[in-house]
Parts: C-alpha cells; sequence; structure tokens
C-alpha cells in the first residue's frame, strides 16, 4: 500500500465511506502538509487548519491531519466552500488548498460530480448513484494534484485567543448567566454578554 492508500483508509475509518469529499479532503492535507515540509504520514504539533465547510472533506482532514476541535487545532468558518488552509504555528507559513473548476476534458471532475448531486437531490432522489460515485472516486483519485487543486501561499494572522492551550480566562453572561471561555464574549452597554444572547438582542 502506498502512503496514499494508507492515509485515504484512515479517512475512511472516520468518515465511513471514500466520497469525492474524502478523496479531495485526503489530497489537500498532503499536498499542503507537503508544502509547509511536515510528513502526511506523522502527526505535526505545529499544525492548525481552518476548514471552510461542515461537509465529507473535513473528516478526512481531521482523520490525516490528527487536527480537531477539541485541541483548538482544527477551525471551523461556517462560509459553505470547499477550502481549507494549513498553518504552521511555529513558522507562521500558510497554505490555502481549495477544489479547481473542473479543468479536465473527461468530466465527472470534483465540481461536476457535486452539481449531479444536487440535481438529483433536487429531483427527491435523495442518495447519490453509487456508480457514479464510484466513477468519481476512481477518477478523483488518479488526477494529478495541479488540475483538482489550488494551492496558494497566504498570509494568516491566528487571533490570540485561537491558539491552543489551557484556557485563561472566563466571564459570566448578564443575561442567561452562563459561563464563557477565551474571551469569546462581547461587551455591550458597559455589559458582558454572550454570543447567543447578542444574537437576540
Ligand atoms: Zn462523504
Ligand atoms: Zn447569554
Amino acid at each position: 500500500m502506498d502512503n496514499y492508500q494508507i492515509l485515504i483508509e484512515k479517512a475512511r475509518a472516520l468518515h465511513g465511506e471514500i466520497c469525492p469529499g474524502v478523496v479531495l479532503g485526503t489530497k489537500m492535507s498532503i499536498v499542503a502538509m507537503e508544502e509547509l515540509g511536515m510528513d502526511p504520514m506523522k502527526k505535526n504539533k505545529d499544525l492548525i487548519v481552518y476548514v471552510e465547510v461542515d461537509r465529507c472533506m473535513t473528516d478526512a482532514i481531521q482523520a490525516i491531519t490528527g487536527c480537531t476541535l477539541g485541541h483548538r487545532t482544527l477551525k471551523y468558518k461556517d462560509y459553505g466552500k470547499f477550502i481549507a488552509t494549513f498553518v504552521d504555528m511555529i513558522t507562521g507559513k500558510a497554505i490555502k488548498v481549495s477544489a479547481r473548476d473542473d479543468i479536465s476534458s473527461s468530466p465527472p471532475g470534483f465540481w461536476t460530480s457535486i452539481e449531479k448531486s444536487i440535481k438529483q437531490n433536487e429531483n427527491n432522489r435523495s442518495t447519490p448513484n453509487k456508480d457514479d460515485m464510484r466513477l468519481t472516486v476512481e477518477k478523483l483519485s488518479k488526477m494529478p494534484v495541479k488540475e483538482l487543486l489550488k494551492v496558494e501561499e497566504v498570509d494568516v494572522e491566528i487571533p490570540e485567543n485561537d491558539i491552543p492551550g489551557f484556557p485563561h480566562y472566563i466571564s459570566t453572561c448578564s443575561i442567561c448567566g452562563e459561563h464563557v471561555i477565551d474571551r469569546k464574549e462581547f461587551k455591550i452597554g458597559g455589559k458582558i454578554i454572550c454570543e447567543s444572547c447578542a444574537n437576540k438582542l
């Protein structure tokens, strides 16, 4: 088994299947870690990943990098984009990886498969056709990284409150009385207010 096969099996173990998003997340993790001079076969404690979608891709990234929400090394931005940014906390180098538009001449590419699944859902066929899925997975697995992914170096500043480690600060919401850590509260009209209460104001 080559490294890609070992890593995609790791992703399958967490996600439960190998689907187009898992292939994408696996390839994203490999290319980004290599760009950062890290070994994708080993967990790197200096890695932090920002993901922009709560879909299959993200499970593959978690399985391969070992970055998790609980360790504060996986950050979720609710943008609905198949994009992830991998940051080396020591050097500050950051690599943004996104799914390229299908440039291959022989569909289905990644976006073609997503669009097809959405159309099937619209027609009330809630699960994508298994043969279509298998074909897409095969195609994406073989597709050169350059065709599948856009890889770019970007500037990322990790906010002080996002850095992993034991919490240093706690406050109490003046409306609901619930505790808030890591300075995630707001100060509105001189009062400490948590985000859920602030959203209802
Ligand atoms: Zn999936
Ligand atoms: Zn509150």
